[in-house]
């Protein structure tokens, strides 16, 4: 991916962005654990203590095995169609069995239970470290909103809103990686009595980390800072912390 220098005030986000402890180590968003090789170059890192880092990783091994095997209905490492989640997979006997524990069969088809406070930990560090990443925003509390589901759960209008570039209406951080990636554009809008207006719009775009694998939107606007995230194409999250409020 395109890595972009941070020109913002970055005071807000040297310490770990997770906790605001000192920040000895640095962390990958996304894990590495949810791509696969050869790695994207320039793979985004912030920093983070020890302790929040390795809270992460038990938790980012689970949903993504867990990911996989709901993707093929199936822990069978043999089946697992990423080579390196079928590796960890073979590596980590427990926790194949803990999800194949929690398979079942709703209507005939294979489903999982899943581990929300596991994947909510994983989803929250991403968000999290998005935000401080592209947007140079420290977002350490708890959000306001936090919705984590899958792609073909949206019904096709919600889908469609859901992929959408943003239209930024106020300019966020100055000099934030996010404000570099913008772009503007001329768009030609209708109105219901048919008048044409042309007018500017800046442009706020998804990013592909690895396609289909991981990508993103990042979001500072009027209504705060918002993260949405796609997993293997399948699994999707939005998070929301209203900080203008
Ligand atoms: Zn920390």
């Amino acid at each position: 991916m395109d890595q972009l220098s941070d020109l913002a005030d970055d005071r807000l986000i040297n310490d770990c962005i997770f906790c605001g402890g000192v920040a000895d180590t640095r962390d990958h968003v996304p894990s590495k654990i949810l791509l696969d090789k050869p790695y994207p170059e320039n793979l985004p890192v912030v920093g983070s203590c020890q302790e929040c880092n390795q809270g992460f990783s038990k938790d980012e091994q689970y949903l993504i095995c867990l990911l996989e095997s709901v993707l093929i209905g199936s822990t069978d490492p043999e089946k697992i169609r990423r080579p390196s989640v079928s590796r960890a997979m073979k590596r980590a006997p427990a926790l194949r069995a803990k999800i194949e524990s929690a398979k079942k069969y709703i209507n005939g088809k294979v489903a999982f239970s899943i581990e929300e406070d596991r994947v909510k930990n994983v989803i929250l560090k991403l968000a999290r470290g998005h935000a401080a990443f592209e947007l140079s925003q420290p977002c350490r509390n708890e959000p306001d909103h936090y919705w984590c589901g899958t792609l073909e759960s949206l019904p096709k209008e919600e889908l469609d809103l859901f992929d959408s570039a943003h239209i930024q209406k106020l300019l966020g951080e100055i000099g934030s990686r996010n404000m570099l990636r913008m772009f503007a554009t001329e768009v030609t809008l209708q109105s219901e009595s048919g008048v044409l207006e042309t007018m500017n719009v800046v442009v706020n775009d998804w990013v592909d980390v690895q396609d289909g694998y991981y990508r993103f939107l990042a979001v500072d606007d009027a209504g705060g800072v918002v993260i949405r995230i796609v997993i293997s194409e399948y699994m999707a999250c939005e998070i929301g912390w209203n900080i203008y409020a």
